[in-house]
């Protein structure tokens, strides 16, 4: 309620993703509303930090809080800080930030062959047409996955080898989707094993939705007051 609708409008998110995604009708209290949904989620727990990925905004989780605290005349809120992590920005398979709405993700969840797939179909430097052609890798959205996946030896011979067109992109891609399957293996193991103990599962979400709920609990406590409701 205390949110102006022109903060939403100017929104840079929101911006982005209608120029983006022409095929869906995104002109919905809905998709505009959606911020102050995320600032709620981030305020209820009163964080100092918020890990976000670069270009994830929260300008406006700090202005509601700010806002919030004026108005009532109480210090209720923070103003959350970003914190990146060692990689801020991954890119998707289409060179685009990765996103869900993009359907540019690759994800947890995939098997290895669907892994494997979607990084042999991922764009790469667009002036390097033929096997030929020298790239460079500054431009390529399979070398940023390297300079995550990969060992330094490793990047360092792509990097040198892409700049004389001694390594074609099939290859520099296969080797680059080891390294990724390798990290991967774990995580996979372990989901494997809790998708077997759906009960597990549950007892860890309710764990962590208790805990959540705690904090919550206090957090509208203090609004209340505040709000003398
Ligand atoms: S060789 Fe690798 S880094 Fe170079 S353009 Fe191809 S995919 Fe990108």
């Amino acid at each position: 309620m205390i949110t102006p609708v022109s903060w939403l409008e100017r929104n840079p998110t929101y911006k982005e993703k209608q120029e983006e995604i022409k095929e869906k009708d995104l002109t919905t209290y809905g998709f505009l509303g959606y911020p102050v949904l995320q600032a709620a989620d981030i305020l209820l727990y009163k964080p100092d930090f918020v890990p976000v990925g670069k270009d994830q905004h929260l300008e406006l989780t700090r202005e509601l809080a700010r806002r919030f605290n004026d108005i009532y005349k109480a210090s209720v809120f923070p103003e959350p800080k970003e914190h990146l992590t060692k990689f801020p920005k991954v890119l998707g398979t289409d060179g685009r930030k990765m996103s869900k709405s993009y359907n540019n993700t690759i994800n947890l969840s995939d098997s290895e062959p669907v892994v494997r797939q979607k990084l042999k179909t991922m764009v790469t430097d667009p002036a390097r047409v033929r096997r030929t052609d020298p790239g460079n890798p500054d431009i390529c959205p399979v070398y940023e996955f390297h300079n995550i996946y990969s060992t330094q030896a490793v990047r360092d011979q792509v990097n040198k080898d892409c700049r004389s067109a001694a390594i074609g992109c099939i290859d520099c891609k296969k080797l680059v989707a080891d390294h990724i399957v390798e990290q991967l293996a774990p995580i996979w193991d372990t989901r494997a094993k809790l998708i077997q103990e759906p009960s597990r599962v549950e007892e860890i979400v309710e764990a962590g939705s208790k805990r959540a709920a705690t904090v919550a609990k206090a957090t509208l406590a203090e609004v209340n007051e505040a709000m003398k409701i």
